[in-house]
């Protein structure tokens, strides 16, 4: 079916039918603003990513269900990094007009989907024709126990340093994709459908062990250098303690890749030094690994990684950045 035959109106008529009731929320989508209730005693925490046709994603390779889940998981993900729990999203469309009303339902597919997975509700947007290609804008609202959330900033010399999940494994399916190879199911699940780490994020927060944290979206390396920077320390890390996925690994993918590719949406934290059996069983009763891969020290903004022969690695590259190659 056109677009043309349901109109601006129609189509968010069609979003505001599938929108499942929430205590949290007073007006949803259909009036000039969402009015929403944050948790007695919370912060708000907000956050925005653009998701734009030929930058972030092809629409010969991501399906539209997929382009609407990843939309919602790349913007959880930054709640999470500050230790909150998503609450409220809110959609910018521009619609191209070649695209059908089929194609619009399976990516609303896809974006509530995500977002019951984290107990998001969406609540409102703007929708429009694009001249070109599909944009997508996402706004996500979270809330923080008032004074806990997590910066990049509240690192301490002596911290250990964690990392969830395993890295590169998005780095990897895109490498493959780019290079027209087949790319193994686990890997090509983590590039289109990543998933975002709020509950985890939580449940660190909740320990008062956790110091600092962000979101590993442009690789380990330029994240890390952001997080020291932020909070002016240095950290040392081993590279044998990376922790990479057996798909990753056997399909060939590089330290390069594990630590400048980006899009792991795993969490980086720094914690409370000697801490490392708590963290692990907080993080083993969500149901990730955590690896303790190295330590903070007061030498602000010196970052080094070595091998088990204690050398030194440095990138080739120094992780995805925009308006660079
Ligand atoms: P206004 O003209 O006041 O900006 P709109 O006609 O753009 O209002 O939107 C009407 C309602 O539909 C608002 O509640 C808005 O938040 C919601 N809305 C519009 N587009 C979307 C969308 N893509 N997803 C979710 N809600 C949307
Ligand atoms: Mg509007």
């Amino acid at each position: 079916m056109k677009l043309s035959s349901l109109g601006e109106f129609g189509v968010i008529e069609r979003i505001q039918r599938r929108i499942q009731t929430n205590p949290q929320v007073v007006r949803g989508i259909g009036d000039d603003c969402a009015q929403t209730r944050l948790p007695a005693g919370h912060e708000l925490v907000t956050s925005m990513d653009l998701l734009l046709d030929g930058v972030h994603f092809r629409r010969d390779w991501a399906s539209m269900t997929t382009i609407g889940r990843k939309s919602v998981a790349v913007n959880v993900s930054d709640i999470a990094a500050m230790g909150g729990q998503p609450h409220f999203l809110y959609l910018g469309l521009g619609l191209p007009p070649e695209i059908s009303v089929e194609q619009v339902d399976a990516f609303i597919d896809g974006f509530l989907h995500e977002a019951e997975t984290y107990g998001a509700t969406l609540v409102g947007g703007d929708t429009c024709r694009s001249q070109q290609g599909l944009t997508v804008a996402v706004t996500v609202e979270g809330s923080v126990p008032a004074g806990e959330a997590l910066g990049r900033d509240g690192a301490q010399p002596g911290d250990d340093l964690y990392v969830s999940g395993s890295l590169g494994d998005s780095a990897l399916a895109l490498s493959l994709l780019q290079q027209n190879q087949s790319v193994p199911e686990k890997l090509a699940q983590r590039h289109f459908t990543p998933q975002a780490r709020p509950a985890l994020a939580v449940a660190l927060q909740q320990t008062g062990l956790v110091r600092s944290m962000i979101d590993l979206s442009d690789g380990l390396y330029a994240d890390l250098s952001h997080l020291l920077a932020a909070s002016a320390v240095g950290a040392r890390f081993d590279l044998e303690r990376v922790p990479l996925s057996e798909a990753f690994c056997r399909a060939g993918g590089t330290l390069e890749q594990a630590l400048t590719g980006g899009e792991d949406y795993e969490l980086l934290f720094s914690a409370k030094p000697g801490q490392q059996d708590r963290i692990a069983a907080v993080a083993a009763a969500q149901g990730v690994a955590v690896t303790a891969i190295g330590q903070l020290n007061a030498a602000a903004g010196s970052l080094e990684a070595t091998d088990a022969q204690g050398r030194l690695w440095q990138p080739n590259t120094s992780g995805f950045n925009h308006f660079r190659g």
